[in-house]
């Protein structure tokens, strides 16, 4: 069944979709987030140690502090002259026999040089005795101060991901709000005529709307969670008029189903009615041959994904994630790698995504297991897999050990 959509136009290869995508978006938007709400975001700036790192020479023991050459000189007995405690500015120890009661995390008291610990001393009125022998040796049990860092030392890098350690250190370098990527606003379209909304009514000859919880579920995985989603039927009135509006409210939108070449894929047609230019149209792969590629007059992406609902998740893992990440300015993590845990063949000249479970052996090494679906609206057969192995175009043998790129949903 044609349409006569522009079907002459040859599957590009999933490296070529990658430099097509690639080079057609632009860098998103910066915006300064305070820092509670920047998890997952993509650090647009870089950031330098305010102070040094401890600031002081900190004391890590409970205990006291001496000069550590008086107990080296033979003195075991020291006068308790006060305690210092986290937060208060230094004390300064009066004199060789005096010793300053300390708390973990406090300022080293000036004219001291050492921490001893609790448990190797006894306390009482008011004297201290040490436990012979005893460790004295200077600066046991303090961390000097600038021993992690010094002040001006680059900590985070612009396109660093942020995650709990990321924010601490933006915390400890005293920023109250980061300068990170601006998330896009997704709108996740599914389309189709036969698709029912889980919890209402459905006939025999119906489908339950499963894409667009896929996408999304994965979308927020990824850290993105300006995500809204939206339905819309095989007619080209209701397509043209709704994408429309998308297109004017958001940056990114990611369709399911209708960009194959039956009566009724109707989306590429209506996305270029509405001046959303065409990069590439079908990829040589399975699954996801029919994947769409466009960009709207705001430079808004646009990913026209085949419905069934493998290839819908496989795309979006493999092409739409990578995207947007790039987009955002964060450096690319390298593709994880993984050998094949048994020998498989592949007769198409296509790329094939193939669905893995990883499994460990017994020295701890990651293997692929294969997971192939029956069909690509088999998503059944996704439980229990991690994600999924790119292939390299057959006929092939691929031989166990096979190594390939590991996508992981
Ligand atoms: P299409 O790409 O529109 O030709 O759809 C291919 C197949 O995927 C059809 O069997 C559709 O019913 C199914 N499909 C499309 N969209 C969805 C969806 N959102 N949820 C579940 N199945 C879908
Ligand atoms: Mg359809």
């Amino acid at each position: 069944m044609s349409t006569g959509m522009d079907r002459a136009a040859a599957p590009i290869t999933p490296q070529a979709a990658d430099a097509a995508i690639d080079g057609e978006l632009p860098g998103l938007p910066i915006e300064a987030r305070p820092l509670s709400q920047c998890v997952g975001g993509t650090l647009r700036e870089n950031v330098y140690a305010e102070r040094d790192y401890p600031p002081f020479d900190r004391v890590c023991m409970d205990g006291i502090a001496i000069a550590s050459a008086a107990a080296r000189s033979g003195i075991h007995r020291f006068t308790v002259q006060a305690t210092q405690s986290a937060g208060a500015p230094p004390l300064t120890l009066a004199n060789p026999e005096s010793a300053i009661e300390v708390m973990t995390g406090a300022s080293l008291p000036l004219g001291t040089d050492c921490v001893i610990p609790l448990e190797q001393y006894r306390l009482a009125d008011g004297f201290v005795s040490l436990d012979t022998p005893v460790n004295d040796t200077p600066f046991r049990n303090v961390q000097r101060r600038g021993e992690d860092a010094l002040q001006g030392t680059l900590m985070l890098e612009a396109g660093t991901l942020l995650g709990a350690p990321e924010i601490a250190v933006a915390a400890s370098a005293g920023l109250a709000r980061v300068r990170v990527s601006s998330q896009p606003a997704f709108k996740v379209i599914s389309t189709g005529n036969e698709l029912v909304e889980p919890g209402e009514a459905i006939a025999g000859h119906q489908i339950r709307r499963s894409n667009t919880y896929a996408v999304i579920a994965a979308l927020r995985a990824h850290g993105f969670d300006r995500v809204s989603d939206d339905h819309l039927l095989d007619d080209e009135g209701m397509l043209a008029d709704r994408l429309s509006q998308h297109l004017a409210t958001h940056e990114a939108l990611i369709l399911s189903g209708g960009v194959s070449t039956g009566r009724f894929d109707l989306v590429p047609k209506v996305l270029k009615s509405l001046g959303v230019r065409e990069i590439f149209h079908r990829v040589a792969q399975r699954p996801g041959k029919p994947m769409w590629f466009g960009v709207g007059p705001r430079g808004q992406a646009v990913f026209g994904l085949p419905g069934n609902p493998v290839s819908t998740l496989i795309c979006l893992i493999r092409f739409v994630i990578p995207a947007i990440v790039a987009a955002m300015g964060t450096r690319r993590p390298a593709v994880e790698r993984i050998g094949l845990a048994k020998s498989l063949t592949f007769d198409l000249p296509l790329a094939y995504f193939l669905p893995v479970a990883v499994e460990l052996d017994e020295w701890g090494q990651p293997w692929a297991s294969p997971r192939p679906t029956n069909t690509s609206g088999d998503f059944l057969s996704l439980i229990g897999t991690d994600g999924f192995v790119e292939l390299p175009p057959g006929p092939m043998a691929y031989p166990k050990g096979f190594i390939a790129p590991l996508y992981r949903w």
